[in-house]
């Protein structure tokens, strides 16, 4: 079979930024060196003044979501997609186990529905009922390649699991190689903030943020971390908003607990006076964006490396759902947002000064890829690694709109902001799936990747 080299472009990983070509072969890596060599038979790729990275991994998205009230517009042809154009070549969503489910079926029922993806995808499985007896359940959910296990502090009745449930849980995916990973907001402190806005008529999408104060997020990771201990289990907060959450996650692995996090970019891009704007409904979503000075926070501590992996967390919500209920208690959660990730990574951390395309690599792709098991297929140019390559230029300059885009909402949180660059090609195993504007592949072309049981990853961090 032939050889595909991608000729003339800068490498980026983790590690370093290398002038470099990219030579790949039945789907797979083969080679990346400086000046290979060609033969006859070989197809040529020109990424002369583009950037080549691996494909991205977006850690955390709910494509096709349904919580039972609400369902996002999105399947996962069209969620798919956004991935595709974005330069996603892995996501990494969710199989649920709605109660009184099996293990078995929820993953089953995700498998069945995720079908249609034109790119790969893992998953993480939410566990929403873990009863004392149900330990040896667990092993199904690492046999069938979902190590991370997400679970919820928040959310009565349908998600929330107590704090004993959540100590047998950590034990047993502990034991059995999984990894917990948490949405963490303490539920009391939500629902009594949320109870005294409702009983005060402040419902308006504009006191959302209010429901859901930073300490409750604060206490809850805290709280997290002392069960993790107690539990000797490795855990990973999901959505970080704010510098106290993760310097807690800091400190914790500083005392060598195995314990990282996540942010996302609307939590480092937007502060709580988008609640005061022309379309608070706009950043309905959980955790709420936070009062100004906290981006800068996170952005920090980003910076740092105290930050292992930035993903989205996208739900793509109609404007229509958005805003079918007026009430902040009643509009669904969440924002579209995997289809911009990396260029806003990219604008707003490299090209901005912040960081380095080696952090961005490090956060986007190796990070994702070593914490969810799939580092030995997904997020290196590596030989051996899956052929998911994504060609950047770095050097456009545009403005984020919601119909350049592919989700179906209708609107982006993004809209109206620059990004410089773009996505110009994006390989998954070898195959064209996006190129200058347009989707390539068919329906279906996607694949699961079981990841691996959790090891202690050796994350690189600066
Ligand atoms: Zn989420």
């Amino acid at each position: 079979m032939s050889r595909t080299i991608i000729r003339g472009g800068t490498v980026v990983s983790a590690k370093e930024v290398i002038a470099a070509d990219v030579v790949f072969k039945a789907g797979q890596i083969v080679e990346v060196a400086p000046a290979a060599d060609v033969g006859p038979q070989d197809t040529i790729i020109d990424a002369t003044g583009l950037l080549v990275l691996p494909g991205i991994i977006d850690a955390h998205t709910h494509i096709q979501l349904d919580t039972g009230i609400y369902k996002t517009a999105d399947d996962w042809l069209v969620g798919s997609r956004t991935a595709a154009a974005g330069g996603v070549t892995t996501v990494i969503d969710f199989a649920t186990q709605f109660p009184g489910q099996t293990f078995d079926e929820a993953v089953d029922n995700r498998l069945a529905e995720a079908q249609p993806s034109i790119v790969d995808y893992a998953l993480h499985c939410m566990v929403t009922e873990f009863p004392i007896g149900a330990e040896p359940s667990l092993q199904t959910l690492i046999d069938r390649g979902l190590p991370s296990l997400k679970i919820y502090t928040t959310y009565r009745p349908n998600y929330y699991l107590d704090d004993a449930t959540i100590l047998r849980l950590m034990a047993e995916s502990a034991r059995i190689g999984g990894l917990v990973i948490v949405h963490a907001e303490n539920d009391a402190m939500v629902s009594e903030a949320t109870g005294h806005l409702v009983q005060t008529g402040r419902t308006g999408w504009q006191f959302h943020a209010q429901a859901r104060p930073a300490l409750a997020e604060q206490e809850a990771v805290n709280r997290i971390l002392f069960l993790s201990e107690a539990a000797n289990a490795p855990v990973y907060i999901v959505h970080c908003t704010t510098g106290r959450s993760i310097e807690l996650v800091a400190e914790a692995a500083r005392n060598g607990q195995p314990a990282w996090c996540e942010t996302c970019p609307q939590y480092l891009l937007f502060d709580e006076r988008v609640y005061a704007g022309g379309h608070p409904e706009h950043y309905i979503l959980q955790p709420p964006i936070r009062p100004e000075g906290e981006p800068e926070k996170v952005w920090k501590l980003v910076e740092n490396g105290a930050v292992s992996v930035i993903s989205t967390d996208s739900c793509d919500y109609t404007l229509q759902q958005k805003r079918e209920f007026t009430e902040f208690t009643k509009t669904p959660g969440g924002l579209p947002g995997i289809e911009t990730l990396l260029p806003l990574v990219y604008t707003y951390g490299v090209d901005a000064g912040r960081i380095e395309l080696t952090d961005l690599c490090r956060m986007l792709a190796e990070n994702p890829a070593r914490l969810f098991g799939l580092a030995s297929r997904k997020g290196f140019l590596a030989p051996g690694s899956d052929a998911d390559i994504v060609l950047y230029d770095p050097e456009p300059e545009k403005v984020v709109d919601h119909a350049d885009l592919h989700y179906l909402s209708g609107y982006s949180p993004y809209d109206g902001m620059k990004v410089k660059g773009e996505v110009k090609l994006t390989l998954s195993r070898g195959e064209v799936v996006y190129k200058d504007g347009q989707i390539t592949a068919d329906a279906g072309r996607g694949r699961f990747v079981p990841g691996s049981p959790f090891e202690v990853p050796d994350l690189i961090s600066e």
